[in-house]
């Protein structure tokens, strides 16, 4: 790694030899491989064998809505949030999807696929907005919907005078980790809110989220994003078959043997969270993980305070239910804002051998870049080093 000169890709030595033009517009750069020693440390706790006879009917559960969702995943998903009081899943259907990428699209699917549809729904998110959200929305040129950008500044009335639209809310938001509403509010509107970091090492849980369409995602809750489990917690019926017509043709189905190794590792975390949170028991998967990151995060602010060249956003502590206790957020992105105007922070950044998501991908200036705070020990502590580094050279 040290060797390595564009830290946030080169992981590891296998993936060193990857050319930079492929890795820089790729994902390596929000691998959240930071929870790794964790789960290498429970050894065999979570280790399962799947024989060559298992798991080949395309069917989990023929009589569920969600025909491929496997019953386990779904036990887990519901104990998990009732320990975490961080969703309702009571009387919600849950639907499984590769990721929640699959399942945004099987959101915009279900909102948007009205028969009597003559043109596109608009889809907006406020600024600054996940920067995958413009891509997924518009690569395919759906009919059906497309992307319309920033919600603070949508107006746009459809022909019958209806303002009708999809907001996507993402709380708390990547790229800066502020807690989001919706802020359109009108008539007419559906939304899609995308809980991603809505677990307790990023921020206090505040209260059991209840909307509508919910997304959370196995990749960012244990860190597990090579086995693409997500799911959505969804309220109406009628939205739910929908979500599942497009997984069904798409995709017939989810991977049956990620969905069991998810609920295993899941189920794990509900067997020693809530109870254990306070007696410092190594093995408690979300104790480990807040203090990982509170101490990543304090280390950036003193980077940052000496540097005195960014801006980090400030978090206001708040009583978080899970852990009995009033703490301040640790998002998984760092959200830098230079302090100069004008400059383009990816450039500066860049040209100290780092390579950062740039402001204006997410719907913002470019004096703004996103770090990922999930990377390896090792990568973080470059990161730093070389930042730090930062003020004798641009001073
Ligand atoms: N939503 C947000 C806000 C994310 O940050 C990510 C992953 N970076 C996703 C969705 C996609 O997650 P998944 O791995 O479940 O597809």
């Amino acid at each position: 790694i040290v060797e390595a000169d564009h830290i946030f890709f080169i992981v590891n030595r296998e993936r060193a030899g990857v050319q930079f033009d492929l890795i820089y517009d790729s994902i390596f750069e929000r691998d959240p491989t930071v929870f790794e020693p964790y789960w290498r440390k429970m050894g065999d706790k979570c280790t399962m064998v799947i024989s060559a006879s298992d798991s080949m009917s395309y069917f989990s559960d023929a009589g569920n809505l969600c025909w491929f969702l496997e019953p386990k995943l779904g036990d887990s998903i519901r104990n998990l949030h009732r320990e975490i009081g961080n969703a309702k899943s009571n009387g919600r259907h849950i639907v499984v999807g590769t990721g929640t990428t699959q399942l945004y699209q099987a959101a915009l699917y279900a909102l948007s696929s009205s028969p009597d549809r003559t043109h596109p729904i608009s889809v907006v998110s406020a600024a600054p907005y996940y920067s995958q959200y413009p891509e997924e929305t518009d690569y395919l040129r759906s009919g059906l919907y497309k992307w319309a950008g920033d919600a603070y500044k949508f107006d746009k009335k459809e022909d019958d005078g209806n303002s009708n639209y999809i907001e996507v809310v993402n709380s708390p938001s990547n790229p800066d980790g502020s807690i989001r509403e919706a802020v359109v509010n009108r008539t007419g509107g559906k939304l899609i809110h995308d809980l991603a970091y809505y677990w307790p090492q990023y921020t206090p849980i505040t209260r059991p989220a209840d909307h509508d369409i919910m997304l959370f995602t196995f990749s960012k809750c244990t860190g597990h994003a090579g086995s693409r489990i997500g799911w959505a917690l969804v309220k109406d019926t009628g939205v739910a078959k929908k979500m599942i017509k497009f997984i069904e043709l798409n995709s017939i189905g989810v991977s049956k043997e990620s969905q069991l190794r998810a609920a295993m590792i899941l189920g794990t975390l509900s067997d020693n969270s809530y109870r254990n949170f306070n007696s410092n028991k190594p093995d408690n998967f979300f104790e480990y993980s807040q203090c990982l990151l509170a101490e990543r995060w304090k280390k950036l602010r003193d980077v940052v305070k000496r540097n005195r060249l960014f801006i980090l956003p400030d978090y206001p502590l708040e009583y978080c239910n899970f852990t009995r206790k009033i703490t301040q957020s640790h998002p998984a992105f760092a959200w830098l804002q230079c302090k100069e105007e004008d400059v383009d922070s990816e450039k500066l950044i860049k040209a100290h051998k780092m390579l950062v998501r740039d402001g204006v991908r997410f719907g913002a200036e470019k004096k703004y870049v996103r770090v990922s705070m999930l990377s390896s020990e090792g990568v973080f502590n470059l990161f730093l080093q070389r930042l730090s580094a930062i003020q004798g050279n641009f001073n």
